[in-house]
């Protein structure tokens, strides 16, 4: 029932179409390669969220996403130490994820930038894991932590004996990787149960919050009682 973390999602304030999803505007921060210097952006306001929430007594971790064309260049390292040395949060308590398939996109490229993150004490997710391809040979080379299963997974496992089974093999997969899970989309109680008898580690979802401003989250550990209510 702790309260773990919070991980940085975008949204964009537009003059005229209002509120933008990031769906509606990433591929084009994408394609563009603007999403490097907003990528960047995101790192320091969650790292100065991260330190203001810190400052307040709390230690919870703060998630950030990582494009793969923020992998694809070396200056990722200096991005992330130089976002934790300005705000002074506390390299343990960053997550930095990053989907199966940006891993897998340069492998031998990505090992040692991976690496070099790892050396400055983040800790390292893969999101969405279960629907990229990843090979099994390199899941074990790269230095990750955590693993994310994707909702896909966690939508079906009340329903089909299928997709129960496929988050029981995706929780041994973890464990015996030595990697922490963490269930994405998390909707129903019944789906929390279930993937509490499936020893998932962790969950994330509307079931414990729906995506919030960063000043609300004050107000959400405060009613937080360690049972989620439904949201
Ligand atoms: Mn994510």
């Amino acid at each position: 029932g702790a309260f773990t973390g919070v991980e940085a999602l975008l949204r964009w304030r537009h003059p005229v179409r209002g509120v933008v999803m990031p769906d509606d505007f990433i591929p084009a921060l994408e394609a563009s390669g603007l999403i490097v210097p907003v990528g960047l952006w995101v790192l320091q306001e969650a790292c100065r969220q991260g330190a203001a929430w810190h400052s307040q007594g709390h230690s919870f971790a703060v998630s950030v996403n990582i494009s793969v064309k923020q992998l694809e260049q070396d200056r990722i390292v200096d991005d992330v130490r130089s976002a934790l040395l300005a705000s002074g949060f506390d390299p343990g308590k960053l997550i930095l994820e990053i989907t199966e398939t940006s891993l897998m996109s340069d492998v031998a490229a990505t090992i040692p930038r991976l690496t070099a993150l790892k050396e400055l004490g983040v800790h390292l997710a893969i999101d969405d894991f279960g629907t990229g391809y990843s090979s099994l040979a390199y899941l074990r080379q790269f230095p990750i932590d955590i693993l994310k299963i994707d909702r896909s997974f966690v939508s079906g496992i009340v329903d089909t004996s299928e997709a129960a089974a496929l988050i029981h093999t995706l929780v041994q997969l973890g464990k015996v990787l030595g990697l922490e899970t963490i269930a994405e989309g998390v909707e129903s109680d019944e789906q929390r149960r279930q993937l509490i008898d499936e020893k998932v580690d962790t969950g994330q979802g509307f079931l414990f919050a729906r995506p919030l401003e960063a000043k609300a989250v004050d107000q959400l550990l405060r009613d937080w009682h360690g049972e989620p209510r439904l949201a």
